[in-house]
């Protein structure tokens, strides 16, 4: 049978083609409202292993000639372009069931993430292709035998599958970490909503934004592509723990070791405080928790709650209060007036959420909503993927409530005695996303963050202190890990530039510091100095080149010196000046110069005071006072330049200098590094 021409049947986008299948034997897609066939899927005729060598001969070296900045710069212009297009997106997520405020969580998280990805990469990462990782580890006394850890991309492909409950959040925080990296992507969406991924892929390729080869996308199953993994792929997988036990045990993956990061469904919990009592903000905030993460996306979102713990005395009036919030949760079509809630993504979806429930209703009590009935606004309720809202009570020591995961708008509410019983409770749901404790209590908070964290991946502490800032219990962020252990797929997503650097091979390179100096591109203690007769500070950005240095002083440091130093700063500090208090300071046994006067002389040997390509200091890193001053000391100041970091997009650029102040005998009295920004000489004139 061909499908009628409206529905279109979905293409992949490989090795540099839109990829059209024959419709005939494409599986149907439905709109999870109308039941409406909205697409079809198929990947029939993909030719995967084609895929990824495209993948790692095209997009992965367009990637890699590129710096860590110049990416990050095509993440900013890319959320950029998905923004001017939101609306469309919005549309198209409204036939997954997702009202408004749900497709914003998805499509404006989606961009949020790629945007802090480009801010991280500009401000955390060098304008250069090599990642060096950690400090420099000294391997020999004499200092010609070193070792510096780099990171840098994989060259294979990041193959993402994806889950169908973010068809837009879930592949962008899977690709700016990789696409920062330098890796490319190959993404595999869920099929219920492939549909919605479709239209951002196309609204990516389209824009001609990223670098062919870049990203490239899989409508329909995945073949026998992972029969051509490599060592230097990865996989990364969000969905049910079933499924990732099944692909992380694949033979490829097992034999060539490729890296596999799984995020999976995991009985996520929130525990009301011992402290907190109703009538309180707290109770409130937690009431409202548990009802939001029960309604947002019609509760399909791995981080939601599914066991709410409180303790014995008020398990009535949390079900209370929850379910007289959920009483007025109206469901319906997304865009039908005053609709809160919306569908789940599928009918099949539908019915396994039902057969979960029944499982815990086996094990408990439905307190509120009835999974056979619900009362739809705008849309028909048995066409539509439509379910009410469910709360439960159970014993918390029966196993289902912490082993059955109703993946919708369900949640079991159990009480507790004590701290210890609770965080036992948490700990039976085997490793967990997300987990959260309410509480106004920070005792309270350190016993049960402490007591739960080995089965978490992130603890949301909630109070009236945060609660107006905070993002919620069930919002995953770039800057902090997702995944969890155990249960929860043993993975970290994003993180920051954690999640850049798991699609990058860390390597412990072993050299004499000029070697490492070379190879990393950043001035290794040890290595060369160049002194010239140009003070560096005179230098613009173009001109400098790590390990030019200049030599300043000797400067006396006089007791006139730290005295005036006292009196000036108000630090009267008795190491300084207090002759006999001193004296009894076993660390010092006289009098000593300030640690900050130390440095404010060695930039007063060191400065050009001149108007010049320096534009300003910006701080200074890892400053330690190594040796104390004493009266008469002679101070000289080594200042070499350690590091540039261009900025494409601004006049200037920042240098990090390494400083070493040293006494009459050499010994070194501080150490640091001085940040500075370095004007560019193109925009001097
Ligand atoms: P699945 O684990 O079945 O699917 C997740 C992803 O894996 C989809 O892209 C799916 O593709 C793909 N997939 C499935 N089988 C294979 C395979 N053999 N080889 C390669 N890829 C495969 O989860 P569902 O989406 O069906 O959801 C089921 C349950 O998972 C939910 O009820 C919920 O409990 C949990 N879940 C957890 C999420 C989380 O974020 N942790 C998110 C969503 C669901 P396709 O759809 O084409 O089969």
């Amino acid at each position: 049978m061909t499908a009628p021409t409206t529905v279109p049947t979905l293409r992949s986008y490989v090795a540099g083609a839109w990829h059209s299948p024959d419709p005939a034997g494409a599986r149907p897609l439905h709109d999870a409202v109308t039941g409406e066939e909205v697409a079809r899927l198929s990947s029939a005729g993909v030719d995967f292993g084609a895929a990824l060598s495209y993948g790692r001969g095209v997009g992965g070296p367009a990637l890699r000639e590129l710096t860590f900045h110049q990416r990050a710069g095509l993440l900013k212009a890319l959320a950029g372009h998905l923004r001017e297009h939101r609306d469309e997106l919005y549309a198209v997520s409204a036939r997954t069931g997702a009202t408004l405020s749900d497709s914003k969580f998805d499509v404006d998280g989606g961009i949020g993430v790629l945007l802090a990805y480009a801010s991280k990469g500009r401000r955390e990462l060098p304008n250069d292709t090599v990642y060096v990782d950690g400090a420099v580890e000294p391997l020999g006394r004499g200092g010609t035998f070193v070792g510096q850890h780099v990171a840098t991309p994989l060259h294979g492909v990041a193959v993402q599958v994806n889950a169908f409950n973010f068809p837009v959040w879930g592949p962008l925080e899977k690709l700016a970490p990789a696409f920062l990296a330098g890796v490319p992507s190959l993404v595999k969406p869920a099929s219920p909503t492939a549909f919605l991924t479709s239209a951002l892929v196309e609204l990516i390729i389209d824009s001609g934004l990223l670098p062919e080869g870049s990203l490239q996308f899989v409508a329909g199953g995945v073949g026998d592509l992972f029969d051509h993994l490599t060592g230097q792929d990865l996989v990364s997988f969000t969905g049910s723990a079933a499924t990732a036990a099944t692909l992380r045990t694949h033979p490829t993956i097992v034999r060539e070791s490729v890296r596999f990061n799984a995020e999976a469904d995991s009985l996520n919990m929130s525990i009301l405080g011992p402290d907190v009592a109703p009538g309180s903000p707290e109770f409130d905030l937690y009431v409202s928790g548990v009802v939001a993460e029960m309604t947002i996306k019609a509760g399909q979102k791995c981080t939601a709650i599914r066991r709410a713990f409180v303790p014995e005395q008020h398990v009535e009036a949390v079900v209370e209060a929850v379910s007289a919030r959920l009483a007025t949760t109206v469901v319906g079509a997304p865009d039908a007036e005053g609709v809160r809630m919306g569908a789940l993504a599928s009918l099949d979806q539908r019915g396994e959420v039902r057969r979960n429930i029944a499982a815990l209703a086996d094990a408990g009590r439905i307190v509120h909503g009835d999974p056979g009935k619900v009362d739809v606004v705008g849309a028909d309720a048995e066409r539509g993927a439509f379910l009410s809202p469910v709360l439960l009570t159970a014993d918390p020591d029966r196993a289902e409530p912490h082993a059955v995961e109703a993946f919708g708008p369900v949640s079991t509410v159990m009480g507790y005695s004590s701290i210890p019983q609770v965080v036992e409770l948490a700990a039976r749901g085997n490793g967990s996303l997300a987990g959260s404790v309410v509480t106004a209590d920070p005792a309270v908070a350190r016993e049960i963050v402490l007591g739960v964290a080995p089965w978490h991946g992130r603890v949301l502490v909630l109070n009236e202190r945060d609660a107006k800032e905070s993002t919620g219990h069930g919002s995953p962020l770039p800057a902090l890990v997702h995944g969890g252990p155990g249960r929860a797929g043993g993975g970290e997503e994003m993180g920051g530039i954690r999640g850049v650097l798991h699609h990058m091979q860390r390597t412990a390179v072993q050299a004499d510091p000029d070697t490492l100096t070379a190879i990393t591109g950043r001035w290794v203690r040890g290595s060369q100095r160049r002194e010239t007769d140009v003070h560096p500070f005179r230098k613009h950005l173009e001109e400098l080149r790590p390990g030019d240095t200049i030599v300043a002083g000797p400067r006396r440091v006089t007791q006139e010196d730290v005295e005036h130093f006292a009196e000036f700063t108000g630090d009267t500090f008795y190491a300084h000046m207090d002759a006999a208090a001193a004296a009894a300071n076993p660390l010092f046994g006289e009098r000593v110069a300030h640690g900050y006067l130390v440095v404010s002389l060695a930039a007063g040997l060191f400065v050009d005071p001149d108007p010049g390509p320096v534009l300003a200091n910006f701080g200074v890193d890892d400053l330690r006072f190594l040796t104390p001053v004493r009266f008469g000391d002679e101070l000289t100041v080594t200042l070499t330049c350690k590091q540039l970091t261009p900025r494409d997009t601004a006049g200037y650029g920042e240098v990090r200098w390494d400083a070493d102040v040293t006494r009459q005998d050499g010994e070194s009295v501080a150490r640091y590094d001085v940040l500075t920004l370095v004007a560019k000489k193109e925009t001097a004139s």
